[in-house]
């Protein structure tokens, strides 16, 4: 059986030897650093879930490229059914961690490239989308976690890959040898790159003649020799190193900066290599499948919002106050309609040559849109309806001083008979649902940030089908 179990994974990663820096020292243990755990616990959840028996046949299905049991996180869809269940599981997950699982990035990867190689093979012949069912055979098979290294540095905005004064500012092939390539560059904002077993490198943008060299796509090992992962600050990672005030929530979030310093890459996991046309569709259909995954994890991290809400509520008196159920009425329909337009998505998806399934990307980019304005009004009235203390609430080590803690387990009394470590620990859990950096700036740049969405709106919307709408109706037959 191809299925990992939660603690396979965590030492499937024991394994591997990344090279990873973080607050300026060598992690050398990635494993056992809390600051990373956290995040290896929420991809963890992906495993985990799998093999609950209540989540199973959501998680689990068959996959004919291996004939085996796989865990959906490493199947393309193949179907209306695969597109749904893809909204459902994120959903799930994103519910039960409340944070990103960092497991959906390297999934639209896959989605993406089991489409694209395709069409590229029908063009020029190559044979890059027999190497990619042969990597996808080896996700399955092994059920690993794969992320996505789509984001370039990219220097300065207003020049192209090509016209860039430092020619590394997109990651490119710097030298192509019998066996494989050598690339350099730098992916940015590389979400659970050190959860993730394999990176799956995209190009983050169109491209034209000129680009060719950093028109490339491939899948490594995260400990790839050459490979550097710098992990990033967020707002509550020296909690989680000390230990302390984290209120006992065993999630979390962490993207770094993945160097890669002249990394080898082996023919047979190049799927993409100077088809400089094929670059636009390739980051398009991955950011599409990216944000229809926004829409279920988000409407699952609202649903945990909304829980954090209504026991705040309980533990401060203040349930049955009317205009706090109002503000609890407004979360909830903003997740649903989160929810409903990324399913609406997948319902409204169609049939590549490939086989892959592909959502409606007007319905996926309109979620995003949604989700960048909406997550953030979500966050506002949670830390309205919980109170002041989500900012300024004093320590874990404050309250077990023996000279203040007594005084103030006193005034951080809510509601009688609420014990008061509970009304701590869920204050802290508003604050990192409304305010942890990692996540909460992920509903606005996390897949491409909000003009990249209502680009692609603009784009894939039949708007010459809308103007023979008013045309037919105003009874105007000539094209102007
Ligand atoms: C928490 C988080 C997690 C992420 N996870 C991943 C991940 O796992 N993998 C991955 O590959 N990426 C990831 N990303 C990266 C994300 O896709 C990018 O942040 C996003 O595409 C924006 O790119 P940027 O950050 O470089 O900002 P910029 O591209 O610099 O954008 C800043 C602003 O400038 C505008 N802008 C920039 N260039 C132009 C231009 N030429 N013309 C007009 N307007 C322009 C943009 O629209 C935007 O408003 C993540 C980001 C975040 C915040």
């Amino acid at each position: 059986m191809a299925l990992k179990t939660k603690d396979e994974y965590i030492e499937s990663l024991r394994g591997m030897n990344p090279t990873v820096y973080m607050f300026g020292e060598r992690i050398t243990n990635v494993v056992d650093n809390p600051r990373l755990r956290a995040g290896i616990e929420a991809t963890g959840s992906t495993y985990e879930a799998a093999g609950l028996e209540e989540y199973r046949s959501l998680l689990v299905t068959n996959s004919p490229l291996i004939n085996d049991q796989v865990n959906r996180f490493t199947l393309p869809p193949s179907s209306i059914g695969d597109l749904v269940a893809r909204v459902k599981i994120n959903r799930l997950l994103g519910g039960r961690v409340g944070t990103c699982f960092q497991r959906c990035t390297g999934l639209d990867c896959l989605c993406a490239l089991s489409i694209v190689t395709y069409d590229i093979d029908q063009k020029y012949g190559t044979e890059y989308n027999r190497r990619f069912l042969e990597f996808l055979k080896h996700v399955q098979k092994n059920d690993l976690a794969c992320n996505a290294g789509v984001t370039d540095v990219k220097g300065d905005r207003s020049l192209s890959p090509h016209e860039q004064p430092d020619r590394d500012m997109y990651l490119r092939v710097a030298e192509r040898r019998p066996g494989g390539i050598v690339v350099r560059g730098a992916k940015a904002h590389q979400t659970g790159s050190l959860s993730s077993h394999e990176i799956i490198v995209l190009p983050t943008r169109a491209m034209r003649k000129g680009d060719e060299d950093y028109a490339v796509a491939f899948a490594i090992p995260t400990d790839t020799p050459g490979l550097i992962h710098v992990v990033g600050r967020s707002t509550l990672d020296m909690r989680e190193l000390q230990g302390c005030d984290t209120g006992n929530t065993r999630y979390s979030k962490y993207c770094p900066t993945v160097i890669f310093n002249d990394v080898f890459v082996p023919w047979e996991r190049v799927f993409m290599c100077g088809e400089v046309e094929f670059a636009g569709d390739l980051v398009m259909k991955f950011s599409a499948f990216h944000r229809q995954s926004h829409g279920g994890c988000k409407s699952g991290k609202i649903d945990c919002m909304v829980g954090a809400a209504l026991t705040m509520m309980d533990y401060n008196g203040t349930s049955k106050v009317s205009h706090l159920r109002q503000k609890v009425i407004d979360m909830v329909h903003r997740a649903e309609t989160l929810y409903g337009c990324s399913i609406a998505a997948s319902y409204e998806g169609k049939r590549q040559p490939s086989g892959t399934y592909f959502i409606d990307p007007v319905l996926a980019n309109a979620s995003k849109i949604h989700e960048g304005k909406e997550m953030a009004e979500a966050g506002r009235l949670l830390v309205d309806i919980a109170g002041g203390f989500v900012s300024d609430l004093p320590s874990d080590r404050d309250l077990a001083n023996p000279e203040i803690g007594p005084l103030l387990y006193k005034y951080l009394q809510g509601a009688a008979g609420v014990p008061v470590e509970n009304r701590v620990k869920m204050l802290r859990l508003v604050e990192k649902l409304a305010l942890e950096s990692a996540d909460t700036v992920s509903d606005i740049h996390g897949g491409g940030s909000p003009e990249a969405h209502r680009v692609s709106i603009l784009r894939e919307s039949d708007l010459e089908g809308k103007k023979g709408l008013a045309k037919r109706l105003a009874e105007i037959e000539s094209w102007r």
